[in-house]
């Protein structure tokens, strides 16, 4: 197999992931783009086993298929719900992989050795790639375990407010660098590389850690673009350039993909990484926010029926209750009797970006009726009724009416702004973020109790 070859092959995989990224970033195209991604994928290891450098083949297949055997597995099993632990634990992987391959090649090179002064500036370049490589790798490996077990609910959710904890992670950071800077001086001294390792591992746990449960959506994409920086490491030490390419596209997209997410919620990057939601602010749990009033499915069906536009919010309850096919089927019936139906979808609802777009995808909702946001914020006002469906958080008017709200400055749903408000949801349980919503109080809201998927189900048969 000629290098040429392999470097064309490559090529190719790197136009298909890009293709990828581009067919993923609009719902017609998220299929395609998959595709783009699978054929790409396939290619790049394909051309990489096959690579004569390459040795124990047997090996790599043996491991690809007990890999392959566990990945399908879990993937088929895996709840829509659950998708972001799936996420945040193989971004672990990628972490780890990172400082395997760091170690590796620290142990592979040659230092120590008389050099002159080429291969010497090559072999600090080659360090330095050690090392970055193995830090960031390792921030990724427990980063995101402690992500993971946080989604999972085995880690407590809440901010970990350790004193000092800006200063501790400033001073992790300003080791670090003074450590590698030791390490190349000293030609690849191996206990700077330990205690590194040692401290990027504490830090990528402790920096996960103090930043709280409602950030966590941040969080996981910014692991994302953490792993994809280790791959592009693992890339520059293996010499390996598709790694470095794939490496980088992955590093940008999840970097891209945590700036609109902060944007979404009006919170800065820094803020983010530097603490939780409600972290700084003392929530008020004696408010009493009045009483709420509760409405039977008939009702609403009534309601409906005299209604011109419709606007529905879904949320994670929806995900939960598995209430999209029965949301679609009512959707149906409404539009099928002249009712304006639409829906609105804040940009973090659910548990992982766009959860709501592929929920309402799978059960064939069709994609002009799913507005973002910032599309139907403003026609709030002429609408006659919402269904706020197991959304809670994302529809919460404290985080623009309160300044005291944990979620203050948060953009949400103003679904307020209605005429009529229904909430469908089991309880008068807060959301997430673990925030009383003022919403179920309001004068223009009634709240519909029970399992989503059955109060719809009532609903339509109503209807
Ligand atoms: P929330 O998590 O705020 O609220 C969901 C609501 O659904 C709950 O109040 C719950 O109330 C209700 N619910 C649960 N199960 C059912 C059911 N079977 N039937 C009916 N209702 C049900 O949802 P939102 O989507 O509004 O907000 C998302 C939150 O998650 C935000 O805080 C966001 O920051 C965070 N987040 C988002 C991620 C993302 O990327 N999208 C990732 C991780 C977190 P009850 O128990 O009373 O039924």
């Amino acid at each position: 197999m000629s290098h040429g070859f392999i470097s064309a092959a490559y090529i190719v995989a790197a136009l298909l992931f890009i293709a990828s990224l581009a067919g993923l970033s609009k719902q017609e195209t998220a299929k395609q783009g998959n595709w783009f991604g699978i054929v790409g994928m396939a290619i790049a290891l394909v051309t990489t086993i096959i690579d004569p450098r390459v040795s124990n083949v047997f090996v790599i297949i043996v491991a690809m298929v007990i890999g392959s055997g566990i990945g399908l597995r879990l993937a088929d099993k895996v709840e829509m719900t659950e998708m972001p632990e799936l996420v945040a634990i193989l971004h672990s992987f990628v972490g780890l992989a990172a400082v395997l391959v760091g170690f590796n090649s620290y142990f592979d090179a040659e230092h120590g050795l008389a050099l002159t002064a080429v291969q010497q500036t090559a072999m600090n370049i080659h360090l330095t790639e050690i090392f970055l490589g193995i830090f960031i790798g390792a921030v990724t490996f427990t980063g995101s375990i402690v992500a993971f077990g946080k989604l999972r609910g085995i880690i407590n959710s809440s901010a970990l407010m350790l004193p000092h904890r800006h200063k501790m992670n400033l001073a992790a950071v300003v080791i670090s660098l003074l450590l590698m800077i030791y390490f190349v001086q000293h030609s690849g001294d191996d206990s700077a590389l330990f205690l590194m390792t040692v401290i990027a591992l504490v830090f990528g746990w402790h920096l996960v850690a103090s930043i709280g449960g409602a950030d966590m959506p941040v969080v996981v994409s910014m692991l994302n673009s953490y792993s994809g920086w280790a791959a592009a490491a693992a890339g520059f030490m293996l010499s390996n350039d598709l790694l470095i390419i794939t490496g980088a596209l992955v590093g940008s997209s999840g970097a891209i993909l945590s700036y609109i997410m902060c944007k979404a919620m009006n919170r800065s990057f820094i803020s983010v990484i530097a603490g939780g939601f409600g972290t700084d602010v003392i929530v008020d749990t004696d408010v009493d926010y009045g009483e709420h009033r509760e409405v039977q499915a008939e009702t609403v069906a009534d309601l409906l029926r005299t209604a011109k536009s419709v606007v529905i919010a879904p949320g994670y309850g929806m995900a939960v209750a598995q209430a999209q096919y029965p949301v679609y089927e009512m959707t149906q019936q409404l539009i099928n009797k002249g009712i304006d139906v639409r829906f609105a979808i804040h940009p973090v609802a659910g548990r992982l970006p766009g959860h709501m777009n592929v929920l309402l995808a799978e059960a064939k909702v069709p994609y002009d009726i799913v507005l973002g946001m910032d599309e139907i914020n403003e026609d709030f006002p002429e609408t006659d009724v919402v269904l706020v469906i197991g959304a809670n958080d994302t529809v919460n008017p404290a985080a623009s009416e309160d300044p005291n709200s944990p979620i203050a400055g948060m953009p949400v749903l103003e679904v307020w702004n209605a005429k009529e408000v229904v909430v469908f949801k089991r309880s008068m349980n807060t959301g997430y973020a673990g925030v009383q919503n003022p919403l179920f109080f309001k004068d223009n809201t009634q709240m519909l109790f029970g399992d989503a998927k059955e109060t719809t189900e009532q609903i339509f048969r109503a209807l």
